[in-house]
């Protein structure tokens, strides 16, 4: 298989009539799928996409899917963006990846004429699922394609304040696929009910996923994931058989109370990756639905999603740390300590991964690229990548990996990815603001920006401004405005000065 795609041609083959995805607006068969992809596919390469970067610039649907796979078709990778994306970071985006189009809707087009395309063609989802496929020219483009081609470029939050473009090879999501059909039996009666968004790479164990088993992916509406509540009812009324979701969405339906009583007997996985799963609400779930498979995974963007895992065998008390557990399959987990040696059991080091879900780099960062991405320093004789996590880990008495937290500024808040440097730069973007430090409490949760000005600052209107510039999980939920940020020996800003003040 040279590309993830050709997961399409095989279920379309072998399952063509049954669903492959559902939204709140339509239910397409894989048959429906694949012609829709390839309709797509064709409208993409004849407007002149020619195998460049393709921005999604879309909500999420079941038409999304369908123009990531025409996106594969077309020969080119496919780059998802929040549909409530600020301009500015958009045009950020546009400035790394150069795309050859930018698909988006009816809705959304209008906000794009304010910013410098850099050429890039404008294509409405509409139309391009309209044309007709033109076969001949598809066996050619996909033909081109090797696994080690890029898939799709996932931005992330970036500490210079740009963000960073992940760029995932085919062989990455190809090989994820058949490890996440392979561990959680999945077949073609999976049936998924999707809440990542796709421009987070969780997305990526649902949508191939389900399509390497021949299943059913059902996406979550939208605004069910502001009712908690309501969210067992959904999986209940879909028959939903498995769900891999971020802790904060699990923790929320935990505490809402929602999954006493319920009966979810077509329910057999529960999978969550993406931060801490506190052991207190995991049992919750447990006690209420226990004849479910218990999965924590584990991973950052940079390595196709997942990389270790642990499918929970014991019980644990709410108060204790559950472990990430072990490499997956085609993956390799090293730790490592600062003098670049391997850590001896017990002992804590940075968690190194290699193996074929390694992205390609950051998209047009060869520096970024170059310090995250390395040559295994244990593997000396020949040339072998390792992506350095940035996270630390130990491998404690039973020989799984235990999570310990991060070495850096970058954080994890409901679920999202952020370095504090982003919101900083974007700070300084606002006139009347000389320097600015986010530091993150973790006792209540949330970020609080301290900001260096001589004027005064109104809180909304301060968050308006910065709402331009940065994503609204980014914001900052206190500012606090002093005239001097306090600062080190070696004039770096005092941000243990600045904790402990939260504290007081
Ligand atoms: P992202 O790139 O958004 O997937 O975020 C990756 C980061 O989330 C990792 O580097 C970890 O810091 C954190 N993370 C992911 N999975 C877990 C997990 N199961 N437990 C604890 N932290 C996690």
């Amino acid at each position: 298989m040279n590309a993830a795609v050709c997961m399409l041609d095989e279920a379309a083959a072998q399952y063509g009539s049954r669903v492959a995805l559902e939204d709140e607006t339509e239910v397409l068969t894989y048959a429906q799928y694949r012609g829709r992809a390839r309709s797509i596919a064709t409208a993409l390469w004849n407007r002149g996409s020619g195998r460049k970067p393709i921005i999604m610039y879309l909500p999420k649907s079941a038409a999304m899917v369908c123009a990531f796979m025409g996106a594969q078709y077309a020969g080119s990778p496919y780059a998802p963006v929040d549909s409530h994306i600020p301009m500015a970071r958009l045009q950020k985006i546009i400035e790394s990846l150069n795309p050859g189009v930018i698909v988006t809707n009816g809705q959304l087009a209008g906000n794009l004429e304010g910013i410098d395309l850099l050429g890039a063609q404008v294509a409405l989802i509409e139309d391009l699922s309209a044309a007709e496929a033109d076969e001949a020219l598809l066996r050619r483009t996909l033909a081109q394609v090797v696994d080690s081609d890029p898939i799709y470029i996932m931005y992330t939050s970036g500490s210079t304040g740009t963000p960073k473009g992940v760029t995932i090879p085919h062989r990455g999501i190809i090989d994820y696929a058949g490890w996440v059909v392979n561990t959680f039996r999945f077949d073609e009666n999976t049936v998924m009910a999707n809440q990542a968004p796709f421009y987070f790479d969780n997305s990526t164990f649902d949508i191939y996923g389900s399509l390497r088993c021949g299943g059913k992916l059902v996406l979550i509406p939208d605004v069910l994931m502001l009712f908690p509540l309501r969210l067992p009812e959904f999986l209940q009324e879909k028959e939903i058989t498995s769900i891999f979701w971020v802790p904060t969405v699990m923790i929320n339906v935990a505490n809402s109370g929602a999954l006493e009583g319920i009966q979810l007997p077509q329910l057999k996985t529960v999978a969550f990756c993406g931060e801490v799963m506190p052991n207190k609400q995991l049992n919750i779930w447990r006690r209420a639905l226990p004849q479910c498979t218990y999965a924590n995974l584990y991973g950052p963007t940079e390595i196709t999603d997942v990389c270790c895992y642990y499918l929970v065998d014991r019980a644990f008390d709410d108060a204790d740390p559950l472990p990430i557990g072990r490499a997956c399959e085609n993956m390799r987990v090293v730790l490592l300590t600062e003098e670049g040696k391997e850590a001896a059991p017990g002992e804590q080091g940075e968690l190194c991964v290699i193996g074929s879900g390694v992205a390609l780099g950051y998209w047009n960062a060869p520096e970024i690229t170059a310090k995250a991405f390395v040559q295994n320093p244990l593997s000396p004789g020949y040339s072998e990548r390792m992506y350095r996590t940035g996270d630390l880990a130990y491998w404690d008495q039973d020989g799984l990996l235990q999570f310990c937290g991060r070495k850096d500024n970058q954080i994890k808040l409901k679920g999202n990815r952020i370095e504090l440097g982003e919101i900083e730069t974007a700070a300084m973007c606002i006139s009347g603001v000389e320097n600015a430090a986010a530091i993150f409490d973790a006792a209540n949760e949330q970020i609080v920006l301290f900001v260096e000005t001589q004027g005064t600052l109104p809180f909304r209107k301060f968050n308006l401004e910065l709402k331009r510039y940065i994503p609204q999980y980014m914001l900052p939920a206190k500012l606090i405005p002093m005239e001097k940020l306090p600062h080190t020996a070696n004039d770096k800003i005092d941000r243990v000065t600045l904790r402990k003040s939260l504290e007081a």
